[in-house]
């Protein structure tokens, strides 16, 4: 084992505080000892890498300890949701590796068991109608030093709030004009005692319960009695509801025993550098068509992670690295390059692609001959086993690779010095022709039959290797360089711009290239793999019959090793 592996080891034995909370309830024999947790998406958008790491507790921590995880769609606001996320939303945690088996549940389901909770509420004189309006409510909030101000409505009679409550939900009056509200503490130090609202009207069909429904309980009023209804014992989510715990608490107190009752445990949620992850920025990237769609390449959603060449392991891999602590923080997205790149390493079959082509002629090789060398799929993985490249007299070698005046120490194509071309021969450097402009149009060399690959004389001693495709048999194929869709390290802290003017305006750089027929035969969209000397790819699904699409998914350079060096 190296060293790496062993460090690796050791934080694996090691348990986050969730799993610790987790094994304490387990040991101490709350709720009968049963482990349930869920994940609570509301369909509203599309699931983001930072869903994933909430994914892999949820479902992760479940499996750990032999317990069960529930998909519930938190659907509460009819406006905003639709069908289309709920369809994609288990799409990604499937492909993510991740099963909710028959328990996948709706916020909605319970509408009828939460409109019944607040109709008890209110006989009890815990909720009352407010019929002022949101700004008035605001107002009279207060601030975190001082207490807030008593709504007119707060102590009207239990059944005129019964009444109203009843008729709000029928139809009868307009959004915006009455809400429910808590009553638990106008003074509490947190604010969101202070008769939080339960209720609003929305008169928008729900894409579930259509139109039965003209009050939709808030957030706070459903999310711990949903936790209550399906059992769940450990709700676990991010640190911004913790100043919310207080009243999940009291709002399940009404219906937990000492035998049962949920417990909210949150960690720090992810944010990565050069992205947004907030569904309301990702939603206008897509509606303004800044982005192709929800599944572009650079988009931080899973299906845009996935497009561009990202493996499920290689996200699950990532979520482990970064682990779960109580602070917010930014991570490098150069670790979940990093994590890619390790993943594809060993799994990604090296192909020739020549991006920036310029064409080599070799002057002694027979015009019309070809020759089919073998060469390895991935030398990681030797039973990956090994395919043939036509070897002919005309090929494409990358612009880059050649310099008619090198600087000192350029070892690869250069009058007079010899440079191996990979799998094939080492070939000497002749000259090249130029068009009227100076731009190399020809790159001449000789090669020595002597040298071919496997040969006793292909060992001897060249300093650069270089990719190249037969430009008889190579193929044109469309490549998408993709980057950081953002300039800007953490485009949600810069307040004074507007997010859109921080996008990278070269995200996305497409060429023309040309691969090796081995590649053009086999890739399927979906697949990975590394073109040697420049990055990982994968086939885009706009591929069709004759014509590749590629993805460029990372390039091979690591920076996340470097950072690490670093410190
Ligand atoms: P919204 O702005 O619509 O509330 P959201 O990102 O909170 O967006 P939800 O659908 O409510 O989206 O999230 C479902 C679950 O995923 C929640 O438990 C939430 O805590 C978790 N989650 C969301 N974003 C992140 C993130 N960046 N890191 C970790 N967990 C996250
Ligand atoms: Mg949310």
């Amino acid at each position: 084992m190296t060293q790496a592996e062993e460090k690796n080891e050791e934080e694996k034995k090691s348990l986050n505080f969730i799993e610790l909370a987790v094994e304490a309830d387990l040991a101490a024999g709350k709720n009968g000892g049963r482990l349930n947790t869920r994940f609570p998406p509301e369909p509203n958008g599309y699931l983001h890498i930072g869903h994933a790491k909430a994914i892999c507790m949820d479902f992760g921590i479940a499996a750990k300890y032999g317990g069960t995880c529930n998909l519930r769609f938190d659907d509460t606001n009819p406006a905003r949701e639709d069908v289309e996320y709920v369809d994609s939303i288990k799409e990604d945690i499937h492909w993510l590796g991740f099963d909710w088996g028959d328990r996948l549940y709706y916020a909605s389901d319970y509408f009828p068991k939460l409109y019944e909770l607040a109709v008890r509420m209110i006989k009890e004189g815990y909720a009352y109608v407010d019929e002022q309006t949101s700004e008035e409510i605001a107002q009279q909030k207060g601030t975190p030093t001082q207490p807030g101000v008593h709504s007119p409505y707060r102590d009207r009679p239990i059944e005129e709030n019964l009444d109203l409550f009843e008729r709000m939900n029928k139809g009868e009056f307009a959004e915006g004009s009455m809400v429910l509200r808590a009553k638990i503490d106008m003074a509490s130090p947190n604010m969101h005692m202070r008769d939080p609202i339960m209720y609003r009207i929305i008169k928008y069909p729900h894409h579930r319960t259509g139109t039965k429904w003209n009050v939709y309980p808030m957030y706070d009023f459903a999310h711990g009695q949903s936790d209550y209804f399906e059992g769940v014992t450990h709700s676990i989510c991010t640190l911004e509801f913790e100043v919310h715990r207080p009243l999940y608490e009291w709002f399940v107190n009404f219906l937990a025993d000492e035998n049962y009752g949920p417990r909210q445990i949150e960690f720090n949620r992810l944010n990565l550098t050069y992205t947004v992850m907030s569904k309301r920025k990702l939603l206008q990237l897509v509606q303004e068509k800044l982005v192709s769609g929800w599944d572009d390449p650079r988009m931080p959603t899973l299906c845009g992670l996935r497009r561009r060449g990202y493996t499920p392991e290689s996200i699950r891999n990532f979520v482990d690295k970064i682990g779960y602590t109580k602070f917010d923080g930014l991570i490098d997205v150069a670790l979940l390059e990093h994590s890619i790149r390790e993943d594809l390493n060993k799994n990604a079959n090296r192909v020739a692609a020549v991006v920036n082509p310029v064409k080599l002629i070799v002057t002694n090789f027979p015009e019309g001959q070809v020759e089919y060398l073998d060469t390895e799929n991935n030398p990681e993985k030797p039973e990956a086993g090994t395919h043939a490249m036509p070897f002919t007299r005309e090929l494409y070698i990358e612009r880059e690779d050649f310099m008619e005046i090198p600087p000192k120490k350029f070892f690869r194509m250069t009058p007079g010095q010899e440079v191996r071309l990979k799998s094939a021969y080492i070939v000497k450097c002749t000259g090249c022709k130029k068009n009227a402009a100076g731009e190399i149009e020809e790159i001449y060399c000789e090669y020595d039959p002597a040298t071919r690959s496997g040969l006793p004389e292909s060992n001897r001693k060249v300093k650069g290797t270089l990719h190249w495709v037969s430009a008889q048999y190579g193929v044109e194929a469309e490549v998408r360089l993709y980057d950081r869709l953002f300039c800007v390290e953490n485009p949600s802290e810069e307040k004074e711009v507007d997010f859109r003017e921080l996008l990278n305006p070269d995200s996305l750089k497409v060429v023309k290239a040309v691969i090796e027929p081995y590649l053009a035969e086999t890739a399927k969209a979906g697949d990975h793999y590394q073109f040697q000397r420049i990055g990982y790819f994968s086939v885009d699904p706009d591929s069709t019959e004759g014509h590749l699409v590629f993805n460029r998914t990372v390039s091979l350079k690591d920076s996340w090793e470097k950072i690490k060096g670093k410190n």
